[in-house]
C-alpha cells in the first residue's frame, strides 16, 4: 500500500496523465470518468501480476524534482513575427522553441484538437503539423498512449520537444525513471488548472445546437481585440467562424472567473511556485505595460519565459534571433501570475455546481454560473440579496 490513487482513491491524488497505464505489462489499466467529467485509472484485479510499476511511475506519488533554478533567468520575451502573435496565446514562445527543434529536423509533441473537437497529445514533424498545437486549450488534454512515441522518437537521435502542463512534463520524465534522454527538451506552460473535458464536449455539443453547425476547433484567446481582451471564436466544419468576448462565455467564465470546474488535483497543484519541472516554463506576461512599458507590445502579446536549467539556455539561446526579449525579475512575472506563486483555491460552490451538473445537465450550471465571480461567491447569496435590496432602496430615493 502506498499513497497512489490506485490504492487511495483520492481524487487529488491523481492528474490524469495516464502514464500508469503504458507501464502495465499486462494492460490491465483502463480508464472511465467520474461524476466530474475527469478520467480516473481503475486496475483490473484478476488480470494483475501486482509488479507495482504502475505505482512507481505516478508522478503524484512523490515530491517533483525540482530543477534548480537560476532566478537571474527570467525573461519578457515575444516573436518578432506578426503572424506568429496574431496565431498564439500570448508572446508565441512554444512557435519560437518548436522552430528551433523543428528547423534541426527533430520532432514536436504537443496539443491538438482531434476530428470530434477532443484536446489530445500529438506529435508535429513538420511547420503545419506543429500549427495546429499553437494556442491555448482551455480543456485537459489525453495524454493517451502517447509515452512509447515519445520513446521511440527520442531513440532515433533527433532532438524531441515535448511540451504541455507541469504535471504532464513530470509523468514524461518519470516514464524515463527522472532520467530524460540527453535529446529530450521539455517546455511546460505555467498552469492554472484543466477544467473537465466531459463538460467541455457537452458545452461544444449545446453550442453546435444554437448554430445548427459542427464545431471544428475553439481558438480560446483569440486577439483581433487585442492579448488582454481576447475573444473566443468558434471554427466549424463548413468554413464559416464567430466570435465573442472571452469574458461573456459561459465555459471560460466557469473555469477562469471561478475556478470551479478544475480537476481536484490542480487545487493542490505540487507544480505551482517558482520551482520548476521543465527546461523552460512559459506562460503569459501579464502586468507587462506597468512593469517594463518598452516590452508592451501593442497588446499582441508578450511572454514570461524562466530559463530553468542549462537545455533551457541552449534552446534560448537557439530562439533568440527570431526574438524581442529582456530580462527581468523573477517578482515581476509572479505578480500577476498565481500559478507562480501557488495553487489556485477550490470555489465555495464546487460541490453544489457539480450536485446540479449530475442532476441538471452542462447547460443548467454553465448559464447559472456564468456571472458568478468568485470573490462574491464566497458572501451568503442572502447577505448579496440584502445588499441589493438596500442599494436599490437608496437608488429609489
Ligand atoms: C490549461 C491551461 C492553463 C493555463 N494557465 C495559465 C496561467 O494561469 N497563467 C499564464 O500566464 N498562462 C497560463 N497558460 C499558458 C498560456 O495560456 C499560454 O499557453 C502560454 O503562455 C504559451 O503561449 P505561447 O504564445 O507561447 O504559445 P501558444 O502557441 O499559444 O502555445 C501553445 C502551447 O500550449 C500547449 N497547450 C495548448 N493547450 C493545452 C492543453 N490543454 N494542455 C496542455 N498543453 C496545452 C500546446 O501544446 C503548446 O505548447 C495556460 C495554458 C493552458 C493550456
Ligand atoms: S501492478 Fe503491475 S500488472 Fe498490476 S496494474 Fe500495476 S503495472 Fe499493471
Ligand atoms: S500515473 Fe497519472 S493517471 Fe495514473 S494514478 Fe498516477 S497521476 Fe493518476
Ligand atoms: S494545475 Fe497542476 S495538476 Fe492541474 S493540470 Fe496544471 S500542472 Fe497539472
Amino acid at each position: 500500500m502506498n499513497n497512489s490513487y490506485l490504492d487511495t482513491n483520492i481524487k487529488a491524488s491523481c492528474c490524469g496523465c495516464k502514464v500508469c497505464a503504458s507501464v502495465c505489462p499486462k494492460g490491465v489499466i483502463s480508464f472511465s470518468l467520474d461524476d466530474e467529467g475527469f478520467w480516473y485509472p481503475k486496475i483490473d484485479e484478476e488480470k494483475c501480476i501486482h509488479c507495482n510499476k504502475c505505482r512507481k511511475v505516478c508522478p503524484l506519488t512523490k515530491e517533483p524534482l525540482h530543477i534548480l533554478k537560476d532566478e537571474n533567468q527570467t525573461y519578457a520575451a515575444y516573436m518578432k513575427s506578426d503572424e506568429v502573435l496574431k496565431n498564439s496565446a500570448s508572446g508565441g514562445m512554444f512557435t519560437a522553441f518548436s522552430d528551433v527543434i523543428l528547423n534541426e529536423g527533430g520532432t514536436v509533441f504537443g496539443h491538438v484538437y482531434d476530428e470530434g473537437c477532443r484536446v489530445i497529445c500529438a506529435q508535429a514533424n513538420n511547420e503545419s503539423e506543429r500549427n495546429r498545437m499553437r494556442g491555448s486549450k482551455y480543456v485537459q488534454s489525453d495524454m493517451h498512449n502517447i509515452y512509447e512515441n515519445i520513446k521511440s522518437a527520442c531513440t532515433k537521435g533527433k532532438n524531441v520537444l515535448f511540451t504541455g502542463t507541469p504535471c504532464q512534463i513530470d509523468a514524461v520524465k518519470h516514464y524515463f525513471n527522472n532520467i530524460p534522454p540527453e535529446n529530450l527538451y521539455t517546455v511546460g506552460l505555467i498552469c492554472h488548472g484543466v477544467p473537465s473535458p466531459k463538460i467541455f464536449s457537452e458545452y461544444v455539443a449545446i453550442e453546435e445546437k444554437k448554430v445548427g453547425k459542427k464545431i471544428k476547433d475553439i481558438v480560446f484567446r483569440d486577439k483581433e481585440n487585442g492579448w488582454k481582451m481576447p475573444l473566443i471564436r468558434h471554427c466549424y466544419t463548413d468554413g464559416s467562424n464567430a466570435a465573442k468576448l472571452l469574458n461573456a462565455d459561459a465555459f471560460n467564465n466557469l473555469f477562469l472567473g471561478t475556478d470551479c470546474i478544475l480537476r481536484p488535483s490542480c487545487y493542490e497543484c505540487k507544480y505551482a511556485g517558482k520551482q520548476r519541472v521543465d527546461d523552460i516554463s512559459i506562460a503569459d506576461f501579464w502586468g507587462i505595460q506597468n512593469k517594463h512599458t518598452d516590452m508592451f507590445n501593442n497588446d499582441k502579446g508578450v511572454s514570461v519565459v524562466l530559463v530553468n536549467n542549462e537545455k533551457g539556455k541552449e534552446l534560448f539561446l537557439k530562439a533568440m534571433p527570431a526574438l524581442i526579449y529582456k530580462q527581468v525579475a523573477l517578482a515581476d512575472a509572479q505578480e500577476r501570475n498565481l500559478p507562480l506563486n501557488e495553487p489556485c483555491k477550490p470555489f465555495v460552490l464546487r460541490e453544489r455546481v457539480f450536485k446540479e451538473y449530475n442532476k441538471y445537465g452542462a447547460k443548467y450550471i454553465l448559464y447559472k454560473y456564468m456571472f458568478r465571480k468568485k470573490f462574491l461567491s464566497s458572501f451568503p447569496i442572502r447577505a448579496l440579496r440584502k445588499i441589493y435590496r438596500i442599494v436599490k432602496g437608496v437608488l429609489q430615493k
